[in-house]
């Protein structure tokens, strides 16, 4: 017999490292892990969709979810809010499914306190210098926001000691691979007679 209930995969680790990509291939071999879309008030970058990227949300509006409680987790970062729908992540996790969660670091340590039997995956870059490349040739931030995410990385890598897995994103398929590793791994664990 398995453990009713869903397990919750965190994937971290520093804006640009490429988590993003990494969930979206995942996702293409992992069907049955519920993403969870998160709230943010940073406004739609081209291509986004409200309901498939973010629910894209006005400040005031994302207040009010935290003063209700409605947000597992929420952090600040780089001058917008960005968070996790609670109900979304109980109800899943209480119907036995698997939930994912991508966010950064701040948000991962508030989950860790309410979920410790969640599993933490920190999405580690080949090097700080092909960071700050990937963060540049993305092209969507202005330079005083891709020093802010460069600083914020930094900090965001000391906090890496708190996480169960470490995944050095070098190459995208491999990354996907010992993820994928790491579900299976999970749910071994969790198997009981
Ligand atoms: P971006 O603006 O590039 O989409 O996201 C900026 C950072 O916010 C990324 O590190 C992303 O993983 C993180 N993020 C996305 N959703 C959430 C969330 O719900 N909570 C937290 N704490 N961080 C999030």
């Amino acid at each position: 017999m398995i453990d009713k209930k869903g397990i919750l995969f965190v994937l971290s680790g520093p804006s640009g490292v490429g988590k993003g990509t990494v969930r979206k291939a995942l996702f293409e071999k992992e069907t049955d892990l519920q993403y969870s879309i998160s709230i943010t008030t940073r406004k739609p970058r081209n291509g986004e969709t409200h309901g498939v990227d973010y629910f894209f949300h006005e400040k005031d509006e994302v207040e009010n979810m935290i003063e209700h409680g409605e947000l597992l987790e929420w952090a600040e970062y780089v001058g917008n809010y960005y968070g996790t729908p609670r109900r979304y992540v109980e109800q899943t996790l209480a119907e036995g499914k698997d939930v994912f969660l991508e966010i950064e670091v701040q948000g991962a340590l508030q989950v860790k306190e309410n979920f410790p039997e969640g599993v933490f995956i920190f999405l580690f870059p080949p090097s700080l210098d092909e960071l700050k490349n990937r963060i540049v040739n993305r092209g969507t931030e202005t330079e005083d926001l891709v020093r802010n995410r460069l600083l914020a990385a930094k900090e965001e890598i000391e906090m890496m000691e708190a996480y169960d897995y470490v995944v050095v994103n070098d190459e995208i398929d491999q990354a996907v691979k010992r993820i994928q590793a790491i579900v299976q791994s999970e749910h071994c664990k969790r198997e009981r007679i």
